[in-house]
């Protein structure tokens, strides 16, 4: 728990520490994110995975945060009138590591009208805990990016005792049982998992899971492994029809209407701690001009606060270690 980072300050101009955002997320509009364990704690260690390297690599369910608090952050930030698409479990490691995250969805579900989404790694659906508690989501979103164990051990790089057959097998359980909508997004990688050969062993598994919608992702924020390179977007637009019914390619995040969301230094370091951005999404998340961003993440550079790293065809911002402890609330 020590090492959650701190929260980002919400459009009523708080600080959390369980709660981040709204940030943007390319499927679902402006997410506010709600955190459940302590950074990079995860069944598995992916080699694409935005937050960098899995410190903590564990299947240890347990309140791995004080639920209670998580519940209090969320009712004053309901009281602020907070204002965002979806509400989304997700964050520094796999939500459903958290033994109460159940809890935290059947009191969004019952005191708010924004839609919960929940992101998982799906290593725990076999549960039928898990599945249990997961099911009072509005909207669930489960990962495959794997054919067999040898690719799963590759991509994935599980926790001993996580295996494809459990995660296949659990999402394939929770996709019947589940009321709500349920997507599978397909994670591919250049060399690794590109090659239709391949990504038809992966559709058969899909089918086998049988979701509401399969989603073609790739490595478009900065990677963990630098090995873990992005496909072409012509290349996914080639492989979605081996999926059946059709995959979709993700789109690039689109704003739309963006709530009167105030943006200052600390709050775009907490973001991009996070998760790493372009100035255009930042732009689009705090409502600012992108003239205004690019001054802030010129003089945030300049201090060392933040990196950018070139990935595809933009820019991705994310914040220096330590950069959240100068000057900024816990
Ligand atoms: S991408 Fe998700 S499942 Fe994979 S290591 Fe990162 S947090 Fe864990």
């Amino acid at each position: 728990m020590a090492r959650n980072a701190p929260g980002v300050v919400t459009a009523m101009a708080k600080t959390y520490n369980h709660l981040f955002g709204p940030v943007p997320s390319r499927r679902f509009g402006r997410s506010l994110g709600v955190d459940l364990t302590p950074f990079k704690t995860c069944s598995l260690d992916c080699t694409f995975c935005q937050l960098g390297q899995t410190t903590q690599k564990t299947t240890a369910r347990d309140e791995y945060v004080p639920t209670q608090t998580v519940l209090a952050e969320l009712k004053d930030w309901l009281e602020a009138d907070g204002q965002a698409d979806v509400v989304t479990l997700a964050g520094s490691g796999e939500p459903t590591l958290h033994s109460n995250f159940g809890e935290i969805i059947t009191f969004l579900r019952e005191n708010c009208s924004i839609p919960v989404l929940l992101l998982t790694n799906g290593t725990f659906l076999h549960l039928p805990e898990v599945r249990k508690a997961a099911s009072a989501a509005h909207m669930v979103k489960a990962s495959l990016c794997a054919w067999n164990e040898d690719s799963f051990c590759c991509v994935n790089r599980p926790c001993a005792g996580v295996t494809l057959e459990n995660l296949v097998r659990g999402e394939a359980a929770f996709s019947q049982e589940f009321a709500g909508t349920f997507y599978l997004e397909v994670f591919l990688l250049w060399g690794i998992s590109s090659t239709p050969h391949d990504v038809k062993r992966i559709a058969a598994l899909a089918a086998e899971i049988a979701p509401d919608h399969t989603q073609l992702n790739t490595a478009v924020r900065p990677p963990a492994e630098d090995f873990a390179v992005a496909l072409p977007q012509k290349r996914m637009q080639d492989l979605v029809a081996l999926f059946s019914p059709e995959a979709e390619v993700i789109a690039e995040f689109s704003a739309g209407e963006a709530p009167d969301i105030q943006a200052n230094e600390t709050t775009i370091i907490a973001m991009l701690k996070r998760r790493p951005c372009t100035a255009k999404q930042i732009a689009a998340v705090f409502n600012m001009h992108l003239n205004e961003v690019s001054k802030y993440i010129g003089k945030l550079t300049r201090t060392g606060r933040i990196n950018g790293v070139q990935e595809g065809n933009g820019t991705y911002y994310s914040a220096s270690d330590g950069a959240l402890t100068e000057g900024t609330p816990e």
